[in-house]
């Protein structure tokens, strides 16, 4: 497994049964293009780094992503964004390391981007992100805010400096939003063990106290069920569960569900 910044990935107690290779403080290079407004970035590099650079540089159409934790890579591989826009907004080619060995370079024609995910093609599937282009405009977009005000409002709205991995779960296609849905089922506050639903924020869980990942995962089936129960909406999770859980590792009970990328299920 390829971790970028593990801003999006919540690990069973049981630890990730095989080997995870982090980018984060490696191909962290990031320089100007040889195209006017363009930007060259290693996937290791902070995506913060990269909103700073293009301040820097006067580029604009990056301030969406101001506050957005993790690496380059692992904003490329999630779509990363926020009401403001997404990286598929700016991103212009990606290169890629094969299975192979082999470095190719991709356009953004060749990827699939939807909500919070880009998908490479199906024939370079599993390939690692190692750097990315980005094509910036000159002149900045009225419509936009500026990164300081983005970064305010975050402040005011999102549970920072408490550990969480972000929104824990996807906006519906259609409707409020989950943090809506989760704050209207009266969950904000809610406990279990040490994972708590913030106050500040509905949609996200954070570590407020020695979390074990099973109490994290407790509790956020628990919100599953209830806005489930209350407006027959399923939310799926946004955050990446990878791992095995503690029996698992002790080589009890290897179900399905244990398995990275699994979710308890609505009862
Ligand atoms: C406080 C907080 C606020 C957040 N706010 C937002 C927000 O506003 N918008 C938003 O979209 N997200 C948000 N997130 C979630 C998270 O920060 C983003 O998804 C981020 O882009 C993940 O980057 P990362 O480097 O940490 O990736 P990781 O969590 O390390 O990995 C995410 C996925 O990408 C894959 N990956 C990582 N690097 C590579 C690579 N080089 N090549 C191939 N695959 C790779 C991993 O295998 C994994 O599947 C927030 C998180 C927190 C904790």
């Amino acid at each position: 497994m390829v971790v970028g910044g593990g801003t999006n990935l919540l690990v069973r107690d049981g630890g990730f049964p095989g080997v995870a290779i982090s980018l984060a403080r490696s191909f962290s290079r990031i320089e100007a293009g040889p195209i006017t407004g363009q930007i060259r970035a290693g996937a290791g590099a902070s995506l913060s780094a990269l909103c700073r650079y293009a301040e820097k540089e006067r580029l604009y159409g990056m301030a969406f992503a101001a506050g957005i934790p993790g690496t380059v890579g692992g904003a490329i591989r999630m779509n990363a964004g926020t009401a403001w826009g997404a990286m598929a907004c700016c991103l212009s080619s990606v290169q890629i390391l094969q299975k192979d060995g082999e470095v190719i370079r991709l356009e953004k024609h060749q990827l699939t981007f939807t909500y919070r995910k880009m998908a490479l093609p199906p024939e370079h599937q599993g390939g690692v992100i190692i750097g990315g282009e980005f094509l910036l405009d000159q002149h900045p977009d009225g419509q936009m805010a500026t990164t300081k005000e983005l970064l305010a409002q975050r402040r005011r709205s999102q549970p920072l400096g408490l550990s969480s991995a972000g929104c824990f779960f996807r906006n519906p296609p259609s409707g409020p939003a989950a943090g809506f849905l989760i704050d209207r089922a009266g969950l904000k506050g809610k406990r279990i063990g040490g994972a708590e639903v913030s106050t500040k924020h509905a949609n996200f869980i954070i570590n407020r106290d020695n979390a074990t990942a099973e109490e994290m995962l407790g509790l956020a089936s628990l919100v599953q069920k209830m806005v489930h129960r209350q407006f027959g909406v399923t939310l799926e999770p946004e955050v990446e569960i990878v791992g095995i859980s503690r029996c698992c590792e002790r080589g009890e009970n290897l179900s399905e569900e244990s398995l990275p990328g699994a979710f308890g299920k609505i009862a």
